[in-house]
């Protein structure tokens, strides 16, 4: 049965030497006996100060980005080569803040999405609605395309290791949260589609996260709900204690 994963996206935040602390503060609260998978999706810079301090809890830890190319003139960017050789488990693809300033598209998320997974990583696939397809009511459509776009060419072997994060982007960074039936809905709607490409059993075994302004105070209420089978947190990532609080909140569900 699939697995219940949260998942911390700290963005453009937080130092090596921040992260050395975040790790001394966090630890203790996140180590012993854990059912949820636990990620921490940190700057390229902090990757190494990430896995030394996260030694020891069970957590793994992820990129935000990975290119496609194994090698080239790519000015700033970085292979899945090279994360896997620095001891990195997972990438975040396709988040809306990438897709929103940095030109991604579907077409780029699927084959970042396919280059990650031929490399050994785990992909942490982010898509959700804007607002105005939400107020004009095509979430379903639109959630679905994407699942269908961003997941071409990927095996049902590879499946296994992508976990989507259903992340309405008007809920990201804005302190508006869906609602425990929409994200429940909607996360419905992308297994279905998934079921549709790769038969009901891989739909069932796959990690739908619900990510957009998750804290300490709703996570509980999302995580209840049965398509919801974890959280890709911003915010509340950089908070020690808050992050830990959704955590406890997932070792619940899992
Ligand atoms: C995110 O960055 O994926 C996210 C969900 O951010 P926040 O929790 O801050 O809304």
């Amino acid at each position: 049965m699939r697995k219940t994963v949260i998942a911390g996206n700290w963005k453009m935040n937080m130092t090596p030497a921040d992260t050395k602390a975040f790790f001394e503060e966090i630890s203790p609260l996140i180590s012993g006996r854990k059912s949820c998978g636990v990620v921490f999706c940190v700057p390229f810079v902090d990757i190494p100060a990430a896995i030394k301090g996260a030694k020891g809890t069970g957590a793994k830890i992820g990129a935000q980005n990975v290119h496609f190319k194994e090698n080239g003139a790519y000015t700033g960017e970085i292979s899945a080569k090279m994360l896997v050789e620095c001891g990195v488990e997972y990438v975040i693809i396709g988040h809306s803040e990438r897709r929103q300033y940095f030109g991604e598209t579907d077409e780029t998320v699927n084959l970042r999405t396919r280059a990650a997974l031929a490399a050994g990583l785990k992909v942490i696939l982010c898509l959700g609605e804007q607002l105005d397809a939400r107020q004009k009511g095509i979430t379903n459509e639109i959630v679905s395309m994407q699942t269908k776009l961003d997941l071409e060419g990927v095996t049902e072997e590879e499946l296994k290791n992508v976990i989507i994060a259903y992340e309405p982007v008007w809920a990201i960074g804005t302190g508006l949260t869906a609602t425990p039936e929409q994200a429940d809905e909607t996360c419905g709607v992308i297994r279905a589609t998934v079921a549709s490409l790769y038969g009901k059993k891989a739909a069932r075994d796959l990690t739908i996260q619900y990510g957009g302004s998750m804290n300490e105070k709703n996570a509980a209420e999302l995580l209840a709900k049965e398509n919801v089978d974890g959280g890709l947190i911003g915010g509340a990532s950089l908070k020690p204690a808050a992050f830990a609080a959704i955590v406890a909140a997932a070792n619940k569900k899992a």
